[in-house]
């Protein structure tokens, strides 16, 4: 029997991380393509998910979360950011970052209502925009600046441009520190998209899932904490990528209860609840965060720095990257003309695997030679990659 994929779904197929993990397992390659680290988060909090399933936490948390959790989150978003929100209406803890954001897209849009967000794009908006019958626009970061355009950001969010009379858009979907560019978006231009969000009446949803993750002592600063935004943002990260711990899936969204209450409305139906015991671990993390991801910021640019300089000896044009896992480098002055091929072709010429930013574009003629590379692995295996990049 030929069963079709539903039609809303077609269009996003397999994604290009899971053909390149594939090939990287075939062939062997160093995996610098899916942002994942190769070493465990810190073993104090494993100790306390291990603690966590002895202790009898192993059955349905609450809708909103496990409450010790809720109050570490909102704890977090206080003693960090000065942001108050409530830990029962104003926390939803989610399977992921991932379900935060379809949560609240699908408890927020009615079909046909536009949502803007940055070109490149993480690949779960576009699939989940469309879950929710929405449409998505996208504001183009250019590299090697990859800095906003904030007159483009607003004229996609009055439709100006597209064919057809366009309704204003109802949702920004905003992801700083960025993936895949590794921009960390400035006060500057926050302040802008801010000043777009409350002329235009937008909801804010933003991914901050690498807000522990920025070097040289840059600030991320949370769009919910400018003028205006704190009553129409809802702010969404994870402890998967601030404890490397993806596997763990433990994301949350927080905010004013309105918005915390449509996200909760979708999530109640999608999971309900889940990962009880990794909830207890994550709010022990929480608790005292930057005790774990100051070290780990402060590796992750080491290894930066290590695959910047690698890169640029074997003839890469580097993009900066001022946070997150990745790195972009253009190929061309290699002589390579289209790096979805090359990608293909790198983890049996060099053994090495990484993604081509075209993949996160929805115009793959936007940056047809630009490479994402990760540096979330061990330092041993940054070099191995560099000595290998030095032979192609
Ligand atoms: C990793 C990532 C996510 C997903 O987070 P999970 O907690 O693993 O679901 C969401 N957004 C961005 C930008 C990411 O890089």
């Amino acid at each position: 029997m030929s069963v079709p994929v539903a039609r809303r779904l077609r269009p996003f197929g397999t994604t290009i991380f899971t053909e390149m993990s594939a090939l990287a397992q075939r062939t062997g390659a160093i995996n610098l393509g899916q942002g994942f680290p190769d070493e465990d988060g810190p073993a104090e909090l494993v100790e306390a998910a291990a603690e966590a399933l002895r202790s009898g936490h192993n059955q349905y948390a609450p809708l909103g979360g496990v409450p010790e959790l809720r109050v570490a989150i909102a704890g977090h978003q206080r003693r960090r950011y000065g942001l108050e929100v409530d830990p029962d209406d104003g926390v939803q803890v989610t399977f992921g970052a991932t379900e935060a954001i379809a949560a609240a897209l699908l408890g927020l849009l009615e079909p046909g209502e536009a949502v803007v967000a940055l070109d490149p794009t993480y690949d779960s908006y576009g699939a989940a925009v469309a879950l929710a019958g929405g449409e998505l626009r996208r504001v183009t970061l250019r590299a090697p600046a990859f800095a906003l355009d904030l007159g483009a950001l607003e004229a996609a969010v009055r439709g100006v441009g597209a064919a057809g009379a366009r309704q204003e858009a109802r949702v920004l979907l905003l992801n700083s520190p960025h993936n895949p560019t590794g921009r960390v978006l400035s006060r500057t231009e926050l302040e802008g998209v801010a000043r777009i969000c409350v002329e235009h009446d937008l909801i804010a949803i933003t991914d901050e899932v690498y807000e522990h993750l920025v070097f040289d002592g840059a600030e991320h600063i949370p769009l919910a904490t400018l003028p205006g935004m704190a009553d129409r943002t809802l702010t969404i990260s994870s402890a998967g990528k601030a404890f490397s711990f993806t596997g763990w899936k433990i994301g949350w969204c927080s905010g004013p209860p309105e918005l915390v209450a449509a996200a909760r409305a979708a999530k109640q139906f999608l999971t309900f609840a889940g990962g009880t015991p990794l909830q207890h671990a994550v709010a022990r993390g929480l608790d005292d965060a930057e005790r774990h991801t100051a070290p780990l910021a402060a590796r992750l640019q080491a290894n930066r720095d290590r695959l910047a300089a690698g890169l640029r000896a074997a003839g890469f044009a580097v993009a900066h990257s001022e946070g997150t896992y990745f790195i972009n480098a253009d190929a061309a002055p290699l002589g390579v003309a289209d790096a979805a091929a090359w990608c293909r072709e790198l983890p049996a010429r060099a053994g090495i695997v990484a993604i081509p930013a075209s993949a996160f574009h929805a115009d793959p003629a936007t940056a047809p030679t630009l490479v994402r590379f990760a540096f979330c692995k061990r330092p041993q295996v940054i070099d191995e990659a560099v000595a290998r990049l030095a032979r192609i």
